[in-house]
């Protein structure tokens, strides 16, 4: 466990600097895209209380916390209406299909759709389309309020990632070692995100796919440090960067430069661009 200190330390420091302007000064690289997304949020009102789930401020705050995340890349989304959907049975979906439903029914072309709902069933804190931004249909992202450690624009962030290509760096049933050796053809397939083994075992020793719901996030973070004790095929330990946005942990930061950098080429290489 000594290994894992001085990424925690890092980890903070990351997460208290005024993060814009210094994530901006790391890498003087990154093309500035001077694009501000036009977002329509959606929001269901609570089967009780029949209130929105936020208030006008809050979606605006939500918002400007999710833009300082793509701030180095000149990226910024902005409300620009906030529907309440008043039929409560959509707040806590049962049938996926509903998802479809509330795209007819309340979605709009050229802008951004993120719907805020109560729960979804099996879907890990939201539902999005990974390259959305490059398929017609693709810009609706759900999100879920409960049974998710995250907050909310933290959980937007990481399908806006997923919205414009990137991969959980979790992704997929092929193990990435510590090394690097294959971590341009697996998992995230980028090189600058650390291995991350959620997912990967259940129990210490037991190498195992594991199904989104009977990962047990507790195994893994406790306090946003990483606990995990599992060694790698090769006999090392884990180090995964707890607060990458497009990590499964609930301790969101920010992207790598990598991650920036995919983002803002898949941006320029979408041929649908809605907006
Ligand atoms: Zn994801």
């Amino acid at each position: 466990m000594k290994q894992l200190a001085p990424l925690f330390i890092l980890l903070v420091c990351i997460c208290t600097v005024p993060a814009t302007s210094q994530l901006h000064s790391l890498d003087e690289n990154h093309p500035c895209l001077e694009k501000t997304f036009p977002v329509l949020i959606h929001l269901t009102v609570d089967s009780t209380d029949r209130q929105q789930f936020l208030g006008d401020m809050q979606v605006t705050d939500m918002m400007n916390k999710v833009s300082s995340f793509f701030e180095p890349i000149c990226m910024a989304f902005e409300a620009c209406e906030i529907n309440v959907i008043e039929n409560y049975t959509f707040h806590n979906i049962v049938d996926p299909l509903r998802l479809e439903e509330l795209k007819i029914l309340f979605g709009k072309p050229r802008r951004l759709n993120v719907y805020i709902l109560g729960d979804i069933p099996n879907a890990s804190c939201g539902v999005s389309t990974t390259y959305g931004i490059n398929e017609k249909g693709g810009e609706y992202i759900f999100l879920e309020t409960e049974d998710c450690e995250d907050e909310l624009a933290g959980q937007l962030a990481h399908h806006l990632g997923h919205y414009f290509g990137l991969q959980d760096t979790y992704h997929g049933s092929t193990l990435e070692i510590v090394n690097d050796a294959n971590c341009a053809v697996v998992a995230d397939s980028i090189c600058d995100t650390p291995s991350d083994p959620f997912g990967k075992y259940r129990d210490v020793g037991d190498y195992e796919d594991v199904q989104p719901g009977l990962i047990e996030m507790i195994e893994f973070v406790q306090d946003c440090e990483f606990i995990h004790e599992n060694l790698d095929p090769n006999g090392n330990y884990y180090q995964p960067d707890v607060g990458n946005i497009m990590s499964a942990y609930p301790c969101r930061c920010g992207f790598t430069n990598e991650q920036f950098r995919k983002m803002s080429s898949n941006y320029l290489l979408s041929s649908h661009k809605p907006y």
